[in-house]
């Protein structure tokens, strides 16, 4: 069943934040392969409350981008999503949600948050950036048209890792179906179909 090669040790779990509005294969594709790479049991995404860096009325309810977070990842046995940060009240700081992942898991699991190079480069902006290394091994994943560099984090607290180039945002995604345009095989199948039951991203 689920094992990996490191059976026996503490579990690994990756965890993916992001707004996920909507979800697309950029996020799956780099999920999928830190899993590959970290030789992770699992990957927990875990999409935000209230992003702190965006604002409040750009962004589609929590309860939707939720749900396309379970369609888009319903049929891989090593994806799983949590509502840890959309229940949480308040703007959704990561801080916040590795305190609660350890919370969640215990001490002894090693947690691996996904970041793509846009994210990471702004890590350090974040609040008490300087605890996050101590609850979670960072991994910066290259994203097409950003520079995947460290940024200053401390000896050891992030690993760089290349994913296949997927040249898709959620940016793009809505401006898309705004204009009209199509967004099949950017999104997987059932989020063009949610947005569309949903009327998402209409105007
Ligand atoms: P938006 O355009 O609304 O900011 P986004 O496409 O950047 O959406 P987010 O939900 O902001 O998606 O991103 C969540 C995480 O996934 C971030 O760490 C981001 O860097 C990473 N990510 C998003 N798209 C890609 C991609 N195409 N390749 C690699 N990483 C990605
Ligand atoms: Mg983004």
């Amino acid at each position: 069943p689920m094992t990996s090669s490191t059976a026996g040790g503490p579990r690994r779990l990756g965890v993916m934040g992001g707004t996920f509005d909507p979800i697309h294969h950029g996020h799956l594709v780099a999920a999928s392969e830190v899993a590959h790479l970290f030789e992770l049991d699992e990957v927990i995404f875990v999409p935000t409350g209230r992003p702190w860096q965006k604002s409040e009325s750009t962004v589609t309810s929590a309860e939707d981008r939720y749900l396309m977070t379970v369609i888009a990842t319903a049929s891989n046995p090593r994806f799983s999503v949590s509502r840890i940060d959309i229940d949480r009240p308040g703007p959704t700081y990561t801080i916040d949600t590795l305190r609660e992942m350890r919370k969640i898991y215990g001490p002894e699991v090693e947690l691996f948050f996904i970041t793509g190079a846009d994210a990471l480069a702004k890590m350090l902006t974040w609040r008490n950036a300087a605890d996050m290394f101590t609850l979670a091994h960072f991994v910066g994943c290259t994203r097409p048209g950003h520079r995947l560099t460290d940024p200053g984090l401390p000896k050891g607290g992030v690993s760089l890792v290349e994913v296949p180039a997927l040249a898709i945002s959620s940016t793009e995604c809505r401006d898309r179906v705004r204009a009209g345009e199509p967004i099949w095989y950017l999104v997987p199948d059932g989020i063009v179909q949610y947005i569309n039951k949903r009327h998402l991203y209409r105007q």
